[in-house]
């Protein structure tokens, strides 16, 4: 047993993401947690930059919304994939998240999720498009399976 992982929001030059989504799904597809997370509340809204505004459109995840404080989510993830390895596609993902999680790994092999385009009903409740954290696990266990 493994998980798959994956997580969207913002990300500005040589700071740590901002997640607004992160999705995990269980190796065998049985298990699957999607949760949208607050901004912090120490960092105000860019919202004239236009790294903000190009992020903001691809992944539609307003910064005003969000359900669950990240720690908190961190650490339910943690419960869940405890000792599991955990993979997730991209470098700079890895590295952000093996702050939190113990045992990541990165899927080099799998293609850039432009595509990836199996799995496009898994969006969430949200259907914000493409660019869904929960759709892109599903995408990932997909392409790992086939
Ligand atoms: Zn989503």
């Amino acid at each position: 047993m493994y998980w798959f992982i994956d997580l969207e929001g913002y990300k500005f030059f040589n700071e740590n993401y901002i997640v607004k989504e992160i999705a995990i799904l269980s190796s065998d597809g049985t298990q699957c947690y999607s949760h949208t997370i607050y901004s912090p509340k120490n960092y105000s809204c860019p919202s004239n930059d236009s790294t903000f505004k190009f992020q903001y459109n691809r992944h539609r995840l307003a910064w005003d919304e969000g359900e669950h404080y990240f720690l908190d989510v961190m650490q339910d993830i943690w419960k869940k994939v405890y000792g599991h390895c955990v993979y997730v596609k991209g470098l700079q993902k890895k590295q952000f998240l093996e702050q939190y999680l113990f045992n990541v790994g990165e899927l080099h092999m799998v293609p850039s999720f432009k595509k990836l385009n199996q799995c496009i009903l898994q969006w969430c409740e949200h259907r914000h498009g493409k660019h869904c954290a929960r759709r892109k696990v599903y995408e990932l266990k997909n392409s790992t399976h086939t």
